[in-house]
C-alpha cells in the first residue's frame, strides 16, 4: 500500500478549518445533524431571485467537489461578485459528515444516501429534502466523485468531468425541465477546454427515483449531476478541483443571466458516454513462467488508515470486457525475468515492485 500527502480525506474537522480559513464562517449555519450527531453545515450566499441548491459529499469519500465549492465561494465572496446580486445560493458542503469522517461512500447506518430520496430513512436525506421543500430552488447541482475507471466514450481518455441531466421516468423522456438541464450542461461543456490527456463524459441516465437527481427532476426542478473524475497523473485530484470550479463558475454566470433560452440539447447529446473500461495501469509484455503473456491491469483501491488515504494496487487478470490502461507500461523494458502470475495479488505485486516504482506513479503531480 502506498500513500502520499493529498487532500482527498476531508473529514468534518478539515472542512471546518477550510470554512474558517476561507472566511466562509459568517455565511454558514447548522442545517441539522447526522446519524452520529455531527453537524451538517449549510452556507447561504447572495440575495437574488434565482435560487440554486448545491450539495456535495453525500458520499463521504467524494471530497473533490467540496474543495471546488470552497475555492469558488471563497473567491465570489471576497470579490463581492455581482453574481451574488442575481442569485440566492444554498450549499451543503458535506451532506454525509459521518461517511466523510470514515472515508466511506455510505452513512453511519451503511445507507447510500443517494438511494434514499423516496424512503428518506436517514436524517441526512430528510435534511436535504426539507431544505429543498423550504428553499424551493430553481436549479439543483448534485456533486460527486467518480472512479478512475471511466473513459469519455469508447476511448482510453479519462472522463475528468462527467455530466448528467438525470431522467425523471423509466422511458428517459425529455420534457421542458430536463431539456433545461441538458441545455445548461451543453452550454457549460462548450466552454470547457479539455487537455490532450483527458476529456468530458456523459453519465449513464438510467432512471432510479431513489436518486436525488432523478427525484428532484420528477418534482420539475432542473438538476444536474457533476462527477469529478481522474487525471492519471493526479491521484490527489487537484487538477480536477480547478476544472469543477470553472464549470460551476460558468454555470452561475449562465444561470444568473436567465433561463437557457437557447435550449438546444444536441450539444449535450454529443458528449461521449462514460465507459467503465479504464484501469489505472496496464502492464504489457510481462514474461510469465509459461512464456509471454500479453498484459495485466492494475487498479488502485483507496483505504483510510489513521488520517491518510492509502492506495492499494489490485491486479485484474481476466475480465469479459476489453480494458484499457490509463497508463501503459512495457515491462520488457524493465526485465525479461519471468514472473509467476499464478500467485496471489500481494505476491505478484511484490515481484512487480522489484522493477516498478508504484509510488512514483501515484505521486506524479499531486
Ligand atoms: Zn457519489
Amino acid at each position: 500500500m502506498y500513500t502520499f500527502k493529498n487532500k482527498r480525506y476531508l473529514p468534518p474537522a478539515a472542512l471546518d478549518n477550510l470554512i474558517v480559513q476561507n472566511n466562509l464562517y459568517d455565511y454558514t449555519s447548522t442545517l441539522g445533524y447526522s446519524v452520529e450527531n455531527r453537524p451538517i453545515l449549510v452556507s447561504s450566499f447572495g440575495s437574488g431571485k434565482r435560487k440554486v441548491l448545491l450539495w456535495s459529499q453525500m458520499h463521504g469519500n467524494e471530497s473533490t467537489t467540496t474543495r471546488a465549492l470552497i475555492k469558488l465561494f471563497s473567491e465570489l465572496t471576497l470579490k463581492k461578485s455581482s453574481l451574488l446580486d442575481n442569485l440566492s445560493i444554498k450549499v451543503i458542503y458535506q451532506l454525509n459528515p459521518d461517511g466523510s469522517n470514515s472515508y466511506s461512500r455510505l452513512n453511519a447506518n451503511d445507507i447510500d444516501l443517494n438511494r434514499d430520496a423516496i424512503r428518506r430513512s436517514q436524517p441526512e436525506s430528510k435534511l436535504l429534502i426539507s431544505l429543498f421543500n423550504v428553499f424551493k430552488p430553481h436549479f439543483c447541482i448534485n456533486l460527486h466523485d467518480q472512479r478512475s475507471i471511466y473513459a469519455a466514450g469508447n476511448t482510453n481518455l479519462p472522463a475528468l468531468i462527467s455530466f448528467l441531466a438525470p431522467s425523471f421516468d423509466k422511458s428517459k423522456s425529455i420534457n421542458e425541465v430536463r431539456m433545461n438541464a441538458m441545455a445548461m450542461i451543453g452550454n457549460i461543456y462548450k466552454k470547457i477546454k479539455p487537455e490532450k490527456n483527458w476529456s468530458i463524459g456523459r453519465y449513464n441516465d438510467d432512471f432510479n427515483i431513489n436518486c436525488f437527481g432523478d427525484f428532484f427532476m420528477s418534482q420539475n426542478t432542473p438538476t444536474i449531476l457533476i462527477e469529478a473524475g481522474h487525471d492519471p497523473n493526479d491521484f490527489g485530484r487537484n487538477l480536477v478541483v480547478d476544472e469543477i470550479y470553472k464549470s460551476l463558475l460558468i454555470f452561475f454566470t449562465l444561470f444568473a443571466k436567465g433561463n437557457q433560452t437557447n435550449s438546444n440539447i444536441n450539444t449535450y447529446l454529443s458528449i461521449p458516454k462514460n465507459h467503465d473500461h479504464l484501469r489505472d495501469i496496464e502492464i504489457t509484455k510481462i514474461r510469465c513462467l509459461e512464456g509471454f503473456r500479453n498484459k495485466i491491469f492494475i487498479q488502485f483501491y483507496e483505504i483510510l488508515k489513521g488520517n491518510e488515504i492509502y492506495f492499494f494496487p489490485k491486479i485484474e487478470k481476466k475480465t469479459p470486457k476489453t480494458l484499457y490502461g490509463s497508463r501503459i507500461i512495457d515491462f520488457s523494458k524493465y526485465t525479461n525475468k519471468p514472473i509467476d502470475l499464478n500467485q496471489n495479488n500481494q505476491k505478484i505485486i511484490e515481484k512487480l515492485k522489484l522493477f516498478l516504482n508504484f509510488e512514483l506513479f501515484l505521486r506524479r503531480i499531486s
